[in-house]
């Protein structure tokens, strides 16, 4: 079972889930078995279990990381000013003027 700890998850975004994705995807390449993918949430001592990726799912990944490689970073991108006030980030990026929320 590939366990990917955080701290806190209040919400599963898709990122956290392609996060796994990748690496279940890194661990296979070196020869490993994953049988089975899970968040463990330090602040409650909680087990999350995620669903293993469909075929579906894994053409959307592929996707997803052709995206990634054809990225140009002075491209603009959609931002969400949500996550960008509390984006530890936020007052070295140059896609928001937001000031974060730990300032
Ligand atoms: S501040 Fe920048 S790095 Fe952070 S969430 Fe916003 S766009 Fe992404």
């Amino acid at each position: 079972m590939l366990i990917e700890r955080k701290y806190q998850l209040k919400q599963i975004y898709q990122g956290h889930i392609y996060q796994l994705w990748g690496q279940m995807f890194c661990l296979q390449e070196m020869g490993y078995e994953v049988a089975a993918l899970s968040f463990y949430e330090q602040s409650t001592n909680k087990m999350i279990p995620v669903a293993m990726p469909t075929e579906k799912d894994i053409e959307e990944f592929g996707r997803f990381i052709r995206q990634f490689h054809n990225f140009n970073p002075v491209d603009e991108i959609d931002i969400n000013p949500n996550k960008c006030r509390h984006c530890i980030y936020s007052n070295l990026c140059d896609k928001t003027d937001f000031e974060n929320v730990y300032i």
